[in-house]
């Protein structure tokens, strides 16, 4: 099968023929359909989220149809269409019952394996690793079966794939980890594939106003059509004073959807008392944030982090999949590209650019 292997962070990707073991016990091999461009991905290539096995194959957010199923895969057979959760959930441990899937527990014993410790592609006899279970800049992917959530036929397998990363992630931060009511305001710091959906969930619920903040003004465009009210160019105007000029007393909720540690800092203090910061986007590996204890005693501030949009994703992937056919989700406005898995390499480029909303790995 074609993958886009990375050899070392910082090299450009190559496209090469992986062998690729069949499914073992409880896993499927998916054929995938079309992969988007994360920017966690993209961290991992450039190098500055590090501790990564190489030589590996990214790519977290994928979709495609179920080929084969190895022993004791259960309510999965081959034709199945599937949306690819980076987040494998055991059904057993104390967050699996507890309706908090995404903590499972359950760790692979190496990192960039599956759960036997061993990986399912490699090149010249030698081990290809997993990004994140998912590993979707590939032809095929053998997965945990809790890997793979079954969707309906309908849905266009392209647009499913978004969900398994930047919608599932941006949307469950509004719904799910803050659980915003509606007339409550937000701000939204860093607009690109996650920060879009934290935009377009704010509008599901009618959280209001809505606030998009970044440096790259072309962004705002994007922001506005998923419902954005006000958009602040941080590279002109200082956000903390110009979203207190929007709310009056600062927001309720500012989502953080950017790498960036001074930007945790900001979106704390855009808030208002008894605001809450919700940390989705991860600074570079060793990032520390000194923030004022005060601040948070006085006005009791909550901040919490916010991991895979705090999803179920068993029972979330088809709640997307159904808003979206129901024209209440957005997903065709966030595609900006299509790249093949030969032109990988110029996806990253692109959205290292800032210019992308979401580029998209589509395979024959
Ligand atoms: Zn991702
Ligand atoms: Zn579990």
């Amino acid at each position: 099968m074609n993958a886009a292997v990375l050899i070392e962070p910082g090299r450009r990707m190559e496209v090469e023929d992986v062998d690729l073991a069949p499914p073992q016990e409880d896993e499927v091999v998916v054929g995938m359909v079309a992969s988007g461009v994360c920017h966690s991905c993209l961290h991992t290539y450039d190098g500055s989220w590090t501790g990564f096995p190489m030589p590996i194959v990214l790519g977290d957010e994928g979709a495609g149809v179920v080929e084969d199923v190895g022993p004791g895969v259960k309510g999965l057979k081959p034709g199945d269409h599937v949306i690819l959760s980076w987040a494998p959930a055991c059904g057993q441990c104390h967050y699996c019952v507890t309706g908090r899937s995404q903590l499972c527990e359950r760790q692979v014993p190496v990192r960039g394996a599956l759960f036997d410790g061993t990986t399912r592609m490699t090149m010249d006899g030698k081990p290809v690793f997993h990004y994140g279970h998912v590993a979707s800049y590939a032809s095929h992917s053998v997965v945990p079966a809790s890997c793979a959530i079954p969707i309906c036929q309908e849905m266009d397998l392209k647009k499913a794939a978004l969900i398994g990363c930047s919608v599932m992630t941006g949307v469950g931060a509004v719904l799910n980890t803050a659980n915003i009511q509606a007339g409550e305001s937000m701000a939204v710091f860093g607009v690109g594939g996650i920060g879009l959906n934290c935009i377009q969930g704010g509008g599901l619920v009618a959280a209001n106003p809505i606030i998009a903040v970044d440096v790259n003004k072309g962004k705002f465009e994007y922001a506005r059509q998923l419902g954005a009210t006000h958009c602040i160019d941080a590279s002109q105007d200082d956000p903390v004073e110009a979203i207190r000029d929007i709310t009056g007393r600062g927001v309720d909720y500012a989502f953080i959807a950017v790498g960036v540690a001074e930007v945790i800092k900001q979106a704390w203090e855009s808030l208002a008392p008894a605001g809450t910061s919700v940390i989705i986007g991860l600074p570079p590996t060793g990032s520390t944030v000194t923030f004022d204890t005060g601040s948070l005693q006085a006005n009791e501030k909550v901040m919490r982090g916010c991991k895979y949009g705090s999803a179920r994703v068993r029972d979330d992937f088809p709640r997307m999949v159904e808003l979206y056919m129901s024209g209440k989700l957005k997903i065709d406005e966030l595609i900006s590209k299509e790249y093949s898995i030969e032109q990988s390499n110029e996806a990253f480029g692109d959205l290292a650019a800032g210019e992308l909303a979401r580029g998209m790995i589509v395979f024959d």
